[in-house]
């Protein structure tokens, strides 16, 4: 097991979405940590592992803050998931600095708003690309909206 020094399990809830265009983010759709103090992080699907199946989802919010300002030594918040579960340890935990988690209500209030630029905010974390700049300007419009 990987998760034998604690009994808590952490889950997530994703986001099913209709406009989801790409097959891939259909099939691995945004999942969302609800902390306990009604904040939110939410991450998007980055690998599979094809050894075990682990499920690898990269933090929004820490991808938005490095893209904002690069610090050496820090890495973007991976949660890695086995049937939905957690099994990396407390999602809240390691984030990167200055990673802001998105208020809960606000993720349902504004969820048909915010759609759009849901689906340009995860294709942020499978930056395998070289449209850096690209995705400059995409941070800056998915912190707009507060994603
Ligand atoms: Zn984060």
């Amino acid at each position: 097991m990987w998760n034998d020094e604690e009994a808590v399990q952490y889950r997530v809830d994703f986001h099913l979405s209709k406009s989801f265009k790409s097959a891939q983010r259909s099939v691995h759709p945004i999942a969302q940590f609800n902390n306990t103090n009604g904040t939110s992080f939410t991450f998007a699907f980055a690998l599979e592992s094809k050894k075990d199946g682990k499920l690898y989802y990269n933090c929004n919010q820490c991808v938005a803050a490095k893209q904002k300002e690069l610090v050496d030594g820090s890495s973007i918040k991976t949660i890695h998931l086995y049937n939905n579960i957690i099994v990396n340890g407390n999602p809240s935990d390691g984030h990167y600095p200055g990673c802001q988690p998105i208020r809960s209500a606000q993720v349902h209030a504004e969820k048909k708003k915010r759609q759009a630029s849901q689906l340009v905010c995860s294709g942020l974390s499978s930056v395998a690309s070289a449209r850096l700049n690209l995705h400059a300007e995409m941070t800056r419009e998915c912190e707009e909206v507060g994603i």
